[in-house]
């Protein structure tokens, strides 16, 4: 099998696995409570709330525990939503955001909140100036990503950030595709919150975080026990919470050298791909975009039927986005961007890890030039 589908998910690291293990086995206690078997599993939930908080130079109490990105999309948006109500009921959002943030903001017009969303450049890129002009007194929220799951394009965040802060507005930021792939400083970017997802950079499913900078005004988003500083009740996921700390540290650790890894392999096969099939494109801007990141059209091939196709070679790789993939819909992100639904029904994502080799990206290139070819034949 060859995995090309590392933005929806990355294998979880041997080293993960192996911290994880502990605290499946002897270390089973309820962290809060009170006997000294407990305080092992406490000790090490707060060393990994410690780790993440000096990667994004906050405080390790503005972390936050939660299952993933979903939950912390929905909890950062709904809480700043109804925190801030009084102030008024305008938020600002983009065309590209994930659908845990997408339905988030679904929610909230349903019940009586405006959002206006940006527009998006063709090159993938969320139109700052398009931002500042939807800026009204009432806007209590701007939520924009900060880099796409379709596209890997990095996102304006500083400016954003910058236009925020100048506003007086909470800013929140998706970066689930960015954490444990960049480096991320919230005091820089003028972040107050930020999603993570541990699955996305080689931690478990099922575990994440959202960050609350202090300055927030928020209240409990689960209710329930005392855990996570009265915010989210509930017994805390120990194995997953050290999973995603060990899984941050060796990714921060690696950043450098994975970057580079995945960047080399990308370009080799982006580049191979565009010269050697003809009427293909790359969408998204080559230069702000994710190191793994290769998202695709083939003009007169349909992109499921190439995706079942390079599926029966044991080739992993997706449409749009995992989530889409049942849909057959054309990606709002593409659309978003202006290519015509035409083109976009062509078009594939490749993810790529450190782990792929120059074997695989040879393999994979051979078959989709095959199954293009002879699909196009066909037509
Ligand atoms: C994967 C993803 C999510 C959802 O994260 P889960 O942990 O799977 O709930 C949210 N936003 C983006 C940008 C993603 O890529």
């Amino acid at each position: 099998m060859i995995y090309l589908d590392n933005a929806a998910t990355k294998a979880t690291l041997d080293i993960v696995k192996q911290k994880m293990k502990p605290f499946l086995n002897e270390y089973y206690a309820n962290p809060s409570s009170n006997y000294r078997f407990a305080k092992k599993c406490r000790e090490a939930i707060e060393k990994v709330r410690n780790d993440i908080a000096g990667m994004l130079n906050v405080m390790p109490e503005e972390i936050y525990f939660t299952s993933g990105g979903t939950e912390s999309d929905n909890w950062a948006i709904k809480n700043t939503a109804f925190a801030n109500k009084e102030k008024g009921k305008h938020i600002i959002s983009s065309r590209i955001e994930h659908h845990a943030v997408l339905n988030s903001l679904k929610y909230l017009e349903s019940i009586g909140y405006e959002v206006s969303y940006a527009r998006v450049m063709e090159n993938g890129m969320v139109d700052v100036n398009h931002i500042k002009k939807l800026i009204r007194t009432d806007t209590t929220l701007i939520t924009c990503m900060m880099s796409n799951n379709e596209t890997g394009v990095i996102q304006p965040i500083k400016e954003i950030g910058r236009l925020a802060k100048k506003s007086n507005i909470t800013f929140h930021t998706d970066a689930v595709q960015s954490f444990g792939h960049n480096q991320i400083d919230c005091k820089e970017l003028n972040v107050d919150l930020l999603s993570a997802s541990a699955h996305k950079f080689g931690g478990p499913k099922g575990v994440g975080f959202l960050y609350i900078s202090d300055k927030c005004n928020t209240f409990p988003y689960i209710h329930g026990g005392s855990q996570e500083r009265n915010m989210r009740g509930g017994t805390s996921n120990v194995a997953g919470i050290v999973g995603m700390g060990v899984a941050a540290v060796t990714a921060n650790e690696n950043m450098e050298a994975w970057g580079s890894k995945t960047r080399s392999l990308r370009d080799y096969m982006a580049y191979r791909l565009l010269k050697e099939i003809p009427y293909s494109r790359i969408n998204g801007d080559m230069n702000y975009r994710l190191d793994n990141n290769i998202n695709i059209s083939f003009q007169y091939v349909n992109g499921f039927t190439l995706l079942e196709l390079l599926d029966a070679k044991g080739i992993c790789a997706s449409g749009a986005s995992a989530c889409n993939s049942m849909q057959k819909e054309p990606s709002h992100v593409l659309r978003a961007m202006g290519l015509p639904d035409e083109i976009a029904v062509g078009t594939i994502r490749l993810t790529l890890s450190e782990s792929n080799t120059k074997e695989e990206i040879d393999e994979t290139i051979k078959e989709i030039k095959n199954i293009v070819s002879n699909l196009r034949e066909i037509q």
